[in-house]
């Protein structure tokens, strides 16, 4: 009861009502269009189910980017966990998101039709104790997320190595955000005037993490939560930095939220993975961008293990994902978007997941 008492508090029509009517008045008079980035997958689909975007003057305009981590991973790792997947005795362990995602020819979903082992987890360490059960078998966990779930793996990681697990494989594409902002901003595809930072990545790397984007860039950021109230704050924000003519980082947040992040998630990273370059859908091979099993924990890697290596793979023929993961494009400049493509059957990734932006479009937006 607690707990959804706190929740009520962040949907308060009246208040989000006074916050929006501060933003129509800020942005009254304000020549040109605003347009901010949410990098999260969550904002997006937050800001359509809740009506946020409805509320927003006709001058100011909300890009989707590149924050759903299962759109984000490519083509050719679906095509490598495939390769995993119809191995013998092997156990495909994933979040249920990536069972539908489109591989260059097949999906999980249609593998485990197939006979393969592929079971849905909703942790890694459930994956690290099916490997402690089924020992005749090689369990491989899909890691694919931010760095949000990378702590996760990382803690399932350290204690199958405690625990001697010899069974237990991580099929790693960890990637990190603040390389994708900056590859995004670098790239000059896409103009705008400042970010809406992402929550539950920002827990832990913390607000500081964006400073770069102020300071080298001139772009606002502003860390916002999911809920009605905090989005509309953290618009409000990014909306009178612009008109005061500023750029940097606040936090509207920060009852989660710490400018240092969470100190002790970032040791655990930094015991089990080393940063390296990592390939994005759509935004292409970003340096630096990914996080990879270090030295002492390769024993896990089932890169190494089923000595996978990328095949070249093909992005389903028409779909704009990786336009849409850039803000260069938005789902109804899709051709397939709700035609051929819907949730019930999807070609691309921004369609499969909870977070994408198709599915959120095709689920909210007017059409
Ligand atoms: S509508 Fe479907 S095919 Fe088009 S971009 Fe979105 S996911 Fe890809």
């Amino acid at each position: 009861m607690a707990t959804a008492k706190y929740i009520e508090d962040f949907r308060d029509g009246p208040r989000a009502r006074a916050l929006a009517d501060a933003l129509l008045g800020e942005m009254e008079g304000t020549s040109g269009t605003c347009r901010f980035m949410e990098v999260c997958g969550t904002h997006t689909m937050a800001a359509f189910r809740f009506g946020i975007r409805s509320l927003l003057p006709a001058n100011l305009k909300l890009l989707s980017g590149p924050g759903c981590p299962v759109c984000v991973t490519p083509t050719s790792y679906i095509d490598t966990a495939l390769e995993c997947a119809r191995g013998e005795k092997v156990i495909v362990a994933t979040f249920g998101d990536m069972l539908r995602v489109p591989g260059t020819e097949s999906s999980l979903v249609l593998e485990r039709a197939r006979g393969a082992d592929v079971r849905v987890m909703y942790s890694p360490m459930d994956a690290l104790e099916l490997a402690g059960r089924e020992p005749e078998s090689r369990v491989v966990f899909l890691g694919v997320g931010f760095e949000t779930t990378a702590p996760a793996v990382a803690a399932a990681v350290v204690e199958a190595r405690r625990r001697g697990l010899g069974n237990f494989f991580v099929h790693c594409a960890h990637k990190l955000i603040p390389p994708a902002m900056r590859a995004i901003v670098e790239s000059g595809e896409v103009s705008l005037d400042g970010f809406l930072c992402p929550a539950h990545v920002s827990a832990i790397i913390g607000a500081d993490a964006y400073r770069f984007l102020a300071q080298e860039h001139s772009l606002s950021c502003v860390v916002a939560g999911f809920e009605t109230l905090d989005m509309l704050a953290g618009i409000l924000m990014l909306v009178r930095q612009r008109k005061r003519g500023e750029a940097s980082v606040e936090n509207a947040y920060s009852r989660v939220v710490r400018p240092e992040g969470n100190r002790a998630a970032l040791s655990l990273l930094e015991e089990v993975f080393e940063p390296g370059d990592a390939e994005w859908r759509g935004l292409g091979k970003i340096p630096g961008s990914g996080l990879h099993l270090s030295e002492k924990y390769r024993a896990f890697d089932a890169a190494e293990e089923f000595e996978l290596e990328a095949a070249p793979s093909q992005e389903p023929q028409g779909c704009l994902c990786g336009e849409i993961l850039r803000g260069v494009a938005e789902p109804p400049d899709c051709p397939l978007f709700d035609k051929t493509c819907t949730p019930e059957n999807p070609i691309g990734a921004c369609m499969v997941s909870s977070e994408g932006t198709c599915a959120a479009f095709y689920r909210y937006a007017e059409r």
